[in-house]
């Protein structure tokens, strides 16, 4: 079984995955909807087969769809651990940037806030999206 000690171990295994493509910038998910912080402990639905994902802040409920998971919402249901069971999770995505600047592909990953086990959720090919504008959409 694959574990983090924290989100830092999650960012570094999404950047070392195997058979994938390279990954050159990981990034931890979180709540933009508070004044001084950003939660990232949160539940998450995620249809690998699809591509999409979304996620829902465990302080204030509010969900937000990944990219443009929620044009295409195939109602997955919601992540639990492997381990312990429990669906609280850290969530990061690993990204590899074409240029510098363009997107090309987004993998996200969960971390048990209990028992530290490392899970994937699902990736998604984009088309050369501009990374500012997938930075704002995670
Ligand atoms: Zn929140
Ligand atoms: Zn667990």
């Amino acid at each position: 079984m694959l574990t983090g000690e924290d989100v830092e171990d999650l960012r570094v295994h999404l950047s070392r995955l195997p058979d994938a493509p390279e990954v050159h910038e990981t990034v931890v998910l979180a709540c933009g909807y508070h004044e001084d912080e950003r939660p990232t402990w949160m539940y998450v639905e995620a249809d690998a087969r699809a591509g999409v994902a979304r996620r829902r802040c465990l302080q204030c409920a509010r969900s937000v769809g990944l990219l443009d998971s929620d044009e295409r919402w195939t109602h997955p249901p919601m992540w639990s651990c492997g381990g312990c069971h429990q669906s609280i999770g850290e969530v990061a995505a690993g990204l590899s940037v074409a240029d510098g600047e363009h997107v090309t592909w987004v993998v996200l990953g969960v971390r048990c806030t209990e028992c530290g086990r490392i899970d994937g959720l699902t990736d998604m090919v984009l088309p050369g999206t501009p990374l500012t504008e997938v930075l704002e959409r995670l």
